[in-house]
């Protein structure tokens, strides 16, 4: 995660709507970076697996395509940020959100003392709607796959366990414009915000090109070797 150079570890923010490829990017980069990635909308999940009140809550939420309190996934961020493996850097990805959530997460990294890089990846809408529509996930790793882009070998499979591939709740196309519209109203502002603090900014094409090509482009800006 550091290269030749770096001072300090950084914190690799990946931004962009519903359906721009973050967390199959994230997955990727893992790998390119060997940081931990941080998913608040893998980590909402598991709380909605565990049950509890709070997994309920979440879960009526995530399925109207509406986001979670700030101070729940702030919460999630902080207690993982402060885990041992991410001490050499890491990669968020779907947080922040929301211009609280940027401004809190400012302050834990500065305090940590992790350098904040945002990558944002571009994408039309339309394309979006077509590629969120057509993607399955391996519900036992986690492993994203696109029917159109990056299919597993066999089909409705997963590569890595064989388990059974799901469509996502929230990946029904009704609640794709509702989370499309959460992102216009919550979360883009945050591209202002991110100008504002003058902090590495890059803008990149997320629609064309295969995941590896499109993560060749993320791994340019970073400068990776
Ligand atoms: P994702 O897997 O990142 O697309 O997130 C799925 C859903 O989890 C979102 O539509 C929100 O309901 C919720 N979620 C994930 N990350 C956040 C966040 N940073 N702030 C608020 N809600 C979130």
């Amino acid at each position: 995660m550091r290269q030749a150079g770096d001072e300090v570890p950084r914190a690799v923010i990946l931004f962009g709507p519903p359906g721009s490829g973050k967390g199959t990017q994230a997955h990727l980069l893992k790998e390119a970076l060997r940081a931990p990635h941080i998913s608040t909308g893998d980590m909402l999940r598991e709380r909605i697996a565990s049950g509890d009140a709070l997994g309920v809550q979440v879960r009526e939420l995530m399925q109207a395509g509406r986001l979670v309190p700030d101070e729940v996934v702030n919460q999630l961020v902080e207690d993982r940020i402060g885990s041992g493996d991410c001490a050499g850097g890491f990669i968020l990805d779907g947080y922040p959100r929301t211009i609280q959530q940027a401004v809190e997460l400012d302050g834990k990294l500065k305090r940590r003392g992790f350098a904040p890089v945002v990558i944002h990846l571009k994408v039309d809408y339309n394309k979006i709607i077509a590629r969120i529509a057509g993607r399955r996930q391996c519900p036992v790793c986690g492993t994203l796959y696109s029917l159109s882009s990056n299919p597993p070998r066999r089909p409705d499979l997963c590569d890595e366990d064989g388990a059974v591939l799901a469509v996502r709740d929230d990946d029904r196309e009704a609640v794709i414009r509702e989370r499309l519209e959460a992102y216009d109203r919550q979360t883009r502002p945050l591209l202002e915000y991110f100008a504002a603090t003058g902090n590495p900014f890059h803008e990149l094409d997320g629609s064309e090109g295969s995941p590896q090509e499109i993560l060749s482009r993320i791994a340019g800006a970073l400068r990776l070797g």
